[in-house]
């Protein structure tokens, strides 16, 4: 007997939506995805502006080293193997005497740098260079996230002593060391967030020494790009500019979506990537919330760092600067609308796509408030001329580019929810308490109670922002999905191929 492969809606091509349509393709789900931009990735973008290439997303891509399980993830949804440029740093700061801090990722390098800029600082140096050395160890993300029971045990002696580093933040580390520089400078290191536990730090500066952290070539866009082909070659559908309105419900099952034109498409399993306050409370008009979704739906973050990025493309060679540079200020200054004492910004001359030859891009990124942005939006000639003032102030700060700058861009966190619709743009995560192994474990906020068929895959779903969580919580959704239905999952289509001719032989 011929039985119908069974058909799913996914709301938004961003990496969950596509990650949970390869999946879909691979074990026997007919797929089809519902986008309101003109493009795949979400927020994994990049745009071009006179010859240049503006990449508002990508800074670290975890699972570029084939010894990687996260690498493993990219292979299946067809991102790798693909070209990718290293730095010799994780990041870089500068003083405004001019004092330069490369934060290399070889810790023998590091070492020797850091005792040159501060002898005086060899235990807390020595100590730093222990624990980015401990998590070269033990891969948490690799092995918590997508590694087997038995990996876990195997490195489970090495997580523990690593769990000392989960307590103190990137500023309560900075505070032991005696250098001034550096007591300024390492709050900074990770994405100029003080509050970050150093753990995260040395996690990315173990991957970066192991080569599993890089840059793909071509940009956000390249990459996504690469993943939306792979669904495409597989049979499915990417239908774009298509907003979804409204998810159709019928007797507390999800059964098909609404488009803005009032088109009506219906399938067995709806799957939203979209933002999970606009999904329960728009698309699916408050009707099955509770107290936990009420919750979770509560105000979003309103200031966050990267809520204003500066592009800036222009007649320069930038291959002798740093390519992620934190630039401490004299004086705070204020800026979009935010005081603040340095500026984080990256270069990208190791990717010759991104800008003419001998030219560069440099991209600074602004904490900002969503609400400063909101209300002067209310008036379209505010709005710009904030956008060209902040643009101004940053020009200023840069030495040698001014009357070299060729092209400007500044998306604002409004920009992004113009693009993407999520509540404050990309600060759109569900209001709940941060929980590490919930994270991992739990399907929390993956589905609705009392609606059946219906899937949340993406940010909503996992609290993190990062690209391979977000494309495995496709992954995962589809897993669910499979031994729900009685289908033995497949994470390949050597996998599927393999899964039909044992059946045949049964
Ligand atoms: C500035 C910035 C820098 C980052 N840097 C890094 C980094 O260096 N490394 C890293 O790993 N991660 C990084 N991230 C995080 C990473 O980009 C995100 O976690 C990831 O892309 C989110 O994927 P998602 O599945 O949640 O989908 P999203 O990217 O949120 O995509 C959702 C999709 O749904 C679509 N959509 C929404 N509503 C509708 C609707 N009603 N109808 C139809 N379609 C709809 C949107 O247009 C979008 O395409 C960064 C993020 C930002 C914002």
């Amino acid at each position: 007997m011929v039985t119908m492969a069974k058909s799913i809606i996914i709301i938004g091509a961003g990496m969950g939506g596509m990650a949970a349509g390869i999946y879909g393709q691979i074990n026997g789900f007919q797929t089809r995805i519902f986008e309101m931009h003109n493009l795949p990735g979400g927020q994994c973008a990049s745009w071009e502006r006179k010859g240049y290439t503006f990449d508002a997303c990508i800074h670290h891509l975890f699972g570029c080293s084939p010894e990687s399980k996260i690498h493993e993830l990219w292979l299946e949804l067809g991102a790798m193997p693909r070209e990718l440029a290293y730095t010799k740093e994780c990041v870089s700061v500068i003083s405004p005497e001019g004092k330069l801090f490369f934060d290399y990722y070889d810790p023998g390098q590091l070492r020797d740098h850091l005792n040159q800029l501060a002898p005086k600082d060899s235990k807390v140096i020595q100590d730093y260079i222990e624990g980015i050395k401990l998590f070269e160890k033990v891969d948490i993300m690799d092995e918590l996230m997508l590694g087997g029971f038995s990996g876990i045990v195997k490195h489970l002696p090495t997580a523990i002593i690593a769990l000392k580093w989960f307590k103190p933040t990137m500023a309560d580390f900075a505070q032991r060391f005696s250098d001034p520089f550096l007591r300024q400078a390492f709050p900074l290191l990770e994405y100029s967030l003080p509050d970050c536990p150093f753990a995260i730090h040395l996690a990315k500066h173990a991957a970066g020494h192991k080569k599993d952290i890089a840059w793909p070539v071509g940009a956000s866009k390249a990459f996504a790009g690469s993943i939306a082909e792979y669904y495409e070659s597989l049979g499915g559908e990417i239908h774009y500019n298509s907003r979804v309105k409204k998810i159709i419900t019928k007797n507390g099952r999800a059964v098909g979506v609404k488009l803005e034109d009032g088109t009506e498409e219906y399938a067995d399993i709806i799957i939203s990537n979209a933002d999970g306050r606009k999904t329960l409370l728009d698309m699916l008009e408050g009707q099955f919330m509770n107290e936990k979704l009420t919750k979770y739906c509560g105000e979003p973050v309103d200031e966050t760092n990267w809520a204003v990025q500066v592009f800036l493309g222009v007649d320069m060679d930038l291959s002798g600067e740093p390519s992620s540079l934190v630039m401490l200020l004299e004086e705070p200054v204020r800026i979009a609308g935010h005081e603040t004492k340095s500026l984080e910004m990256q270069t990208y001359s190791f990717d010759r796509t991104m800008a003419p030859e001998g030219k560069g891009v440099i991209k600074v990124e602004l904490v900002s408030r969503y609400s400063y942005w909101k209300e002067l939006a209310r008036d379209r000639s505010r709005y710009e001329e904030e956008k060209e003032k902040v643009a101004e102030q940053v020009i200023g700060f840069l030495p040698g580019i001014k009357g070299r700058v060729e092209a400007v861009d500044v998306p604002t966190l409004v920009t992004w929810e113009r693009f993407m619709g999520g509540t404050h743009g990309f600060v759109n995560m569900p209001k709940k308490e941060f929980d590490f192994l919930g994270s991992l474990y739990k399907n929390d906020g993956m589905t609705v109670p009392g609606l059946e068929n219906f899937y949340f895959v993406g940010t909503w779903a996992t609290s993190a922002g990062a690209l391979f969580v977000n494309a495995l919580s496709g992954k995962k959704t589809i897993k669910m999905i499979c031994l729900k239905e009685g289908v033995k999952f497949a994470s390949s289509l050597f996998a599927a191929d393999h899964r039909v001719k044992e059946s045949l032989l049964v």
